[in-house]
């Protein structure tokens, strides 16, 4: 059969030994399609165990590719910047699937709410319950008493639940917190997953700010932030077990009986000094910077990364606010 008798009609030929890529339809001579990389169709295993073997690759640390990424931000704080602006795509997830796929993490261990009972040396029996997600999911009360924009939100929220005719002030608070904030703590809960993604451009911009002049390309700026991000959910995640664990049971050996506000001071202490290792060695390795400027730069965003945060939770309360 001549070349052009196939070509005339490609998927009638019953001759046809050549396999065809079930993707583009070329010629599939290779195990991956040279035009579009899909993968030979009768090399695919059709087995249930070969699901189970996919889903085993994706996680193992040794050769997954979710398992390999998250070593890397872990281990070598840059190199994923550095691999992805080079172009290599094959070896590690992209940046925002990373970053979607630790979010999962991140708000699965903060629905968690675990506690347990340990034993204190003097002070028997103590309940310490760690998870739960202060950090990210902010309670209307915490809007309108603990943060910066709380007198914005107590304005907004008469706006939106008006007191009504000879209710004085703590008729009402009482009022909002029986019936409203309930389903706002609710909400927020639910809006926190996917806001938390407007912090990324917003870090993205200090970053910008403090390397403008050693990057080459805008889009590294965003691809270091997604990846900081990751890195600081994670680090969120393990400084609640690493050290706001230990430090609740010293404070209750010590017989003081530790506050939410207590934990989340020493806690911020015990993400925001790694995040600083982090970023110090992150800069050096993405933008070149020398020790001195990776390190001074490294303090500037972290500071910037509680405006950040405090920008994130003002987005939070009128989102919210709007949608309860
Ligand atoms: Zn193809």
């Amino acid at each position: 059969m001549a070349v052009s008798e196939i070509r005339a009609e490609p998927s009638y030929s019953p001759a046809a030994d050549v396999e065809r890529c079930v993707t583009c339809g070329e010629p599939a001579g290779t195990p991956y399609c040279a035009s579009c990389g899909e993968r030979r169709a009768a090399d695919r295993p059709r087995s249930l165990a070969a699901l189970g073997e996919e889903i085993w690759d994706a996680f193992s640390p040794v050769d997954g590719r979710i398992g390999r990424t998250l070593w890397s931000l872990v281990r070598r704080p840059g190199e994923l910047t550095v691999a992805y602006m080079r172009g290599v795509r094959l070896t590690y997830l992209p940046p925002l699937r990373l970053f979607l796929i630790v979010n999962v993490l991140f708000f699965l261990h903060a629905s968690l709410s675990l506690s347990t009972r340990v034993s204190v040396p003097g002070a028997g029996r103590v309940r310490l319950s760690f998870g739960g997600n202060r950090m990210l999911d902010t309670p209307l009360a915490v809007h309108t008493n603990g943060v910066a924009h709380r007198y914005v939100a107590r304005r907004f929220l008469r706006r939106r639940v008006p007191p009504r005719a000879g209710e004085d002030s703590a008729a009402y608070s009482a009022r909002i917190t029986r019936d409203y904030a309930p389903a706002f703590d609710r909400n927020s809960t639910t809006q926190a997953k996917s806001l938390v993604v407007a912090m990324v451009p917003m870090f993205a911009l200090l970053v910008a700010a403090l390397e403008w002049r050693r990057r080459r390309f805008a889009l590294q700026d965003v691809v270091f932030a997604t990846h900081t991000m990751a890195f600081l959910l994670l680090l969120v995640i393990v400084a609640q077990y690493v050290v706001g664990f230990p430090v609740g049971i010293a404070l209750v050996a010590m017989h003081t009986r530790p506050t939410a506000g207590d934990i989340d001071s020493v806690l911020s202490v015990g993400v925001g000094a790694p995040l600083m290792i982090w970023l110090t060695l992150g800069l050096r390795r993405a933008y070149g910077d020398g020790r001195l400027a990776a390190a001074a730069k490294a303090l500037l965003l972290v500071f910037g990364l509680m405006f950040v945060l405090a920008a994130y939770r003002a987005l939070l309360f009128f989102t919210v606010l709007f949608t309860t």
